[in-house]
């Protein structure tokens, strides 16, 4: 795995925060997401020929967010796949990111353009060179998130649906499709996994439900702020509870959550002024 800083994209981690996992077989190195640019897809790629093997069989990309996606380009297209749904979410989405990152990360992006998978697999095992990995299309913490499991070492590349010791990032984020995709991944059978961004959990199950005490305690605390009246501005100031406070970005993340989710629950709390008959 090429561990993902802990923290939000910066010039000063060239926005390399994600997690990418490389595996070893037979037929080549299988990759586990592609990078935020062309550059960090090409270091990746360097990575992954020399650690197994030469060449690169496969790369799979979990979810449409940059810091996932952008270095597909650095790849054969025809080795990079991903499941049609995740594809959809891709051709529809992965552009309006550009901007922002160019913005963000300055040189850094240089030489970057979003690209899109070549192939497109289905959910169920894919055999590279010996090893069985098994897919699984889910969704929550974007429109559609892909997951793998390396049935040989029982190892879960959760993608973004979990994270480990870093607070979850929610801008696409639909909660109830997020818990049930947790609740399913609890069943799954693993034996550790390798999150979106965090330490790899020795454990099959710590830091899914860490990831779910998290949303938990964010929908939770947005419907007691709506009812009690308070402002965006005071949400992002909430006490945040050990031991969700210290993950890393907490308070960054709450304050990103509340951007995106507290206005829907404020309105729905608020509901509509009855107009006098
Ligand atoms: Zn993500």
């Amino acid at each position: 795995m090429i561990r993902g800083a802990d923290s939000r994209m910066n010039r000063a981690n060239a926005g390399a925060i994600a997690n990418i996992g490389i595996l070893g077989t037979s037929a080549g190195a299988v990759v586990i997401d592609a990078g935020t640019s062309l550059g960090q897809g090409r270091a990746i790629r360097a990575a992954a020929e020399r650690l197994a093997g030469g060449r690169i069989a496969r790369v799979y990309v979990t979810h449409l967010h940059p810091d996932h996606s952008y270095g597909i380009a650095a790849f054969d297209p025809a080795v990079v796949a991903t499941t049609a749904p995740v594809l959809v979410s891709l051709r529809s989405g992965l552009a309006a990111y550009a901007d922002g990152l160019y913005r963000l990360l300055g040189a850094a992006m240089t030489g970057t353009e979003p690209t899109l998978p070549g192939t497109v697999v289905a959910d169920g095992v894919e055999d590279i060179g010996g090893r069985r990995l098994r897919l699984l299309t889910l969704a929550g913490h974007s429109a559609v998130d892909l997951v793998v499991l390396d049935e040989v070492t029982g190892t879960l590349f959760a993608g973004d649906l979990v994270f480990h010791g870093r607070a979850p990032a929610t801008p696409d984020a639909q909660l109830d499709r997020w818990r049930a995709a947790l609740d399913r991944l609890l069943t799954l059978g693993h034996r550790r996994v390798v999150p979106g961004h965090g330490p790899v959990d020795p454990t099959p199950d710590t830091a899914i439900r860490q990831t779910r005490a998290w949303l938990d305690w964010l929908e939770r605390t947005f419907h007691e702020a709506a009812a009690r009246g308070l402002s965006l501005a005071e949400v992002g100031e909430l006490p945040i509870p050990e031991p969700l406070a210290t993950l890393a970005e907490a308070r960054y993340e709450l304050q990103r959550s509340a951007v995106h989710l507290y206005p829907g629950v404020e309105q729905r709390a608020l509901g509509p002024v009855q107009r006098a008959p």
